[in-house]
């Protein structure tokens, strides 16, 4: 039976970041060996850890290695593994499309980099160039894999101009060959083919690879002298050595989290984090640890600059290792670190654990506890102590991560509470800490103020917080979603309990009691009018020059929470809030005026509906009715003009 063979389409996202691959790092071109390498080693890694539960798949091929294949002649480059390989259907999925995550991701940020407003680099960093980093070099790349699980081999190929092909073959064994015909190289370039460039890559950025990369080299060996062949004057014929091949290491595999930190250059650090994270960026932090006494482990963490596009992703991989005296156990190992602590890269090595150790039995082990202890401690420390500006550019690509961790750790929250931060009515689009908050409260004020929604300018200039502008009373203003679940469990700091400016009573000036009654019949009417839309109307505290707003009762959804459970398909009761009126403002003087004079106006309903539009236009909302709403306010303007406005 004939194999499988089609020719297929990149998806044009994949096609637009090969493209800026090859144009954009020229300067840079070696890394590609790093990345195959990369992949070669995550592949080996995901054998080790299927065949802990698989023992019969390793066969007799167990002695794992990464083999580099130079042909100066022909101009190509293999680099070849026996690790995991791929099924045709894994080959479909994984070459030639981003993750299904990140592909939309990628779109935007291409948008913006189109528009200037991210650089190329900063583009490609957010993704990676793994496989595709391939095409700097190469002119044809073709991928010949087989699966641990199947017993056909697949072969795909492409030149990176828009399509590739794949197919069905035969190979012997499982594992994946990288081949490169490489393209071209200008005298002034680096020939990919040589073995002492390669010699050199492999060095410098994938030394502290955890398998053998191997490769064949040729060596003149001298001759010993019983074989040497000699003229009859005892002289050697054809020299006192001879060409051999043989198959050295590259690197010295030395795991670099169980080096002493001063055995380690900055530049040893960053090149392990790329290897890691594969991430382009330089790391923004690290923390190297090596424990020892009764509980013996090695930690290295890294915090990275730039949030991956997947952040949010749900099915988001953690970034931990897990090793046992430098031997691969797990990736993703969320058992180590919290949520809100998942962006952080690294590796630990814990000699005293078990190397069959299922996930879960890791979760109950004393060991595994008590390191995700001392880590979560340990970055908490690495946070707080870090200068503002490194804090700030960790917290604007991290901070709504770390925010969660307010609503999912209790044993934390008050630690989590002074890493995070907010913008605020004063604070000039800057983040300021809670700590910074209460130490410029003003003498009489009692509660931290905050508002929510999902617009900047709207929130900071909603009627809502207009009295607390007045006093000069600072307000926090919460536009992440995540921040409606940090107030609903963060409810005090400091002794001060955090208060919704739209919600309950501010407990701010009150209004005259006499004044109050004065409104009591207008009130009555409003509230029958707009039976529908709230609960009640009030005279409101909150309000100095708007006409209107709405609030809630302390216990009630906000508007924005209301928002975001509805954008994920929530279905849910529209909570009703209470309409609040300046008394003070001359149009709801005026409408009493009215209405006193004049009960059955018809004017007068108009104006209860509007009151109740212009309070939700107020907090950034869309009125119910557009089309009536500027019909009316239509009206209302032309008879204005018509008295002479
Ligand atoms: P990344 O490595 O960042 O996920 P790549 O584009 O480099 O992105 O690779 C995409 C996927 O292809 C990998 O996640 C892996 O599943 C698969 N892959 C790449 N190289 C190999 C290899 N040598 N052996 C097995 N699978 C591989």
């Amino acid at each position: 039976m004939e194999g499988k063979k089609e020719t297929c389409q990149f998806k044009t996202e994949v096609q637009q970041l090969l493209n800026l691959i090859i144009n954009s790092l020229y300067s840079n071109q070696e890394i590609f060996l790093r990345e195959l390498i990369s992949n070669a080693s995550d592949a080996i890694d995901k054998l080790r850890f299927h065949s802990q539960t698989n023992s019969e798949v390793l066969g007799v091929d167990a002695e794992f290695k990464i083999q580099i294949i130079p042909d100066k002649e022909n101009q190509t480059l293999t680099i070849s593994d026996n690790g995991i390989g791929m099924t045709y259907d894994e080959v479909t999925e994984n070459i030639g499309t981003i993750a299904k995550s990140g592909s939309a991701a990628f779109m935007k940020a291409l948008e913006k980099s189109k528009k200037n407003e991210i650089s190329t680099p900063e583009l490609i960093g957010q993704f990676g160039v793994g496989f595709y980093s391939s095409f700097i070099v190469a002119e044809k790349v073709t991928i010949i894999t087989r699966s641990v699980e199947a017993d056909k081999g697949v072969q795909w190929e492409s030149t990176g101009d828009g399509s590739y092909t794949i197919e069905e073959i035969e190979k012997k064994g499982h594992g994946t060959d990288i081949i490169l015909k490489l393209k071209k190289q200008e005298e002034d370039e680096q020939d990919f083919s040589d073995e002492w460039t390669i010699r050199g890559i492999v060095k410098k950025h994938s030394d502290f690879v955890n398998y053998p990369i191997v490769m064949d080299v040729e060596r003149d060996e001298p001759i010993p002298e019983k074989e040497q062949v000699v003229n009859k004057d005892g002289k050697p014929i054809g020299g006192k050595t001879r060409k051999v091949v043989k198959e050295e290491t590259l690197n010295s595999m030395k795991a670099i989290w169980l080096k002493n930190k001063d055995e380690i250059t900055e530049e040893e650090y960053t090149e392990f984090y790329k290897h890691l994270s594969h991430d382009w960026n330089p790391p923004l932090s690290r923390v190297h640890l090596k424990m020892e006494g009764t509980t013996e482990y090695s930690v290295l963490l890294y915090v990275p600059s730039k949030a991956p596009m997947d952040l949010f992703a749900p099915d988001r991989k953690h970034g931990l290792q897990l090793f046992c005296k430098r031997v691969f156990i797990m990736e993703n190992c969320k058992e180590l670190i919290p949520d809100y602590f998942g962006f952080v890269k690294g590796v630990v090595d814990a000699p005293d654990l078990n190397l069959n150790v299922s996930r879960e039995i890791l979760q109950h082990d004393r060991l595994v506890r008590n390191i995700r202890k001392n880590l979560i401690s340990r970055l908490f420390k690495l946070f707080s102590d870090m200068e503002k500006e490194q804090y700030d550019a960790l917290y604007k690509e991290f901070g709504q991560v770390i925010k969660s961790g307010i609503h999912t750790d209790f044993e934390n929250k008050d630690k989590i509470s002074e890493l995070i931060r907010f913008k605020t009515t004063k604070s000039d689009d800057k983040l300021v800490s809670l700590k910074e908050y209460v130490s410029k409260m003003q003498p009489d004020q009692k509660e931290i103020y905050y508002i929510t929604g999902d617009n900047f300018s709207s929130i900071l200039n909603s009627p809502h917080i207009e009295a607390l502008k007045e006093k000069d009373y600072e307000v926090l203003l919460m536009t992440d979603p995540v921040d409606e679940w940090v107030v609903m469990s963060l409810t005090e700091y400091d002794g001060k309990k955090l208060k919704s400016a739209e919600k309950g009573d501010l407990d701010l000036d009150k209004v005259d009691e006499k004044k109050k009654n004065e409104f009591t019949s207008l009130f009555d009417h409003i509230k029958v009018r707009l039976e529908k839309q709230i609960k009640e109307v009030k005279a409101s505290t909150r309000l100095k020059g708007s006409v209107a707003c709405l609030s809630g009762d302390n216990y009630d959804m906000s508007a924005y929470m209301e928002k975001i459970l509805k954008s994920t398909g929530q279905s849910i009761e529209k909570t009703k809030r209470v309409l609040e009126l300046n008394v003070e403002h001359p149009v709801v003087v005026g409408i009493k005026d009215l209405f006193e004079k004049d009960r059955g106006n018809e004017r007068i309903n108009d104006f209860c509906d509007l009151l109740y539009d212009i309070a939700i236009i107020g907090e950034g909302g869309k009125v119910e009715n557009p089309s009536r709403f500027s019909q009316k306010i239509g009206e209302l303007m032309s008879e204005a003009l018509k008295n002479g406005l």
